[in-house]
């Protein structure tokens, strides 16, 4: 008897509405080989997908999690990076060499963390 496995929030995933996002970014962008985020100390992020050279390879999307839309700073500002807590660049697999990661982040995030 198959049994379904019912999955519990319990906490452990909170970032699972941001995988979603990246999930479906990288599904609409078939050049991407990653997606950057970047998180506000709000808690807005925003995500681009990037190819190989490290251009974009989407658009700029701009979301809050369990929101309809990004807070009102955000509408402000447009996410003012005086304001960013966290960048990062969610690979897609398989993933790009570390030669090639490197030269993306350099290029995306900027060597100044
Ligand atoms: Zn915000």
């Amino acid at each position: 008897m198959a049994k379904k496995q019912q999955k519990k929030s319990s906490g452990l995933a909170p970032e699972k509405g941001e995988l979603a996002m990246i999930e479906g970014i990288i599904e609409g962008s078939p050049d991407a080989v990653g997606v950057a985020v970047v998180q506000y100390d709000c808690g807005c992020r925003k995500m681009a997908a990037v190819d190989k050279n490290g251009d974009p390879a989407s658009k700029i999307i701009m979301y809050r999690d369990n929101a309809d839309s990004i807070c009102e700073q955000c509408k402000d500002d447009n996410g003012s990076y005086m304001r960013m807590v966290k960048q990062f660049i969610h690979w897609k697999s398989p993933e790009p060499d570390n030669t090639t990661q490197q030269m993306i982040i350099a290029k995306v995030l900027g060597t100044e963390q």
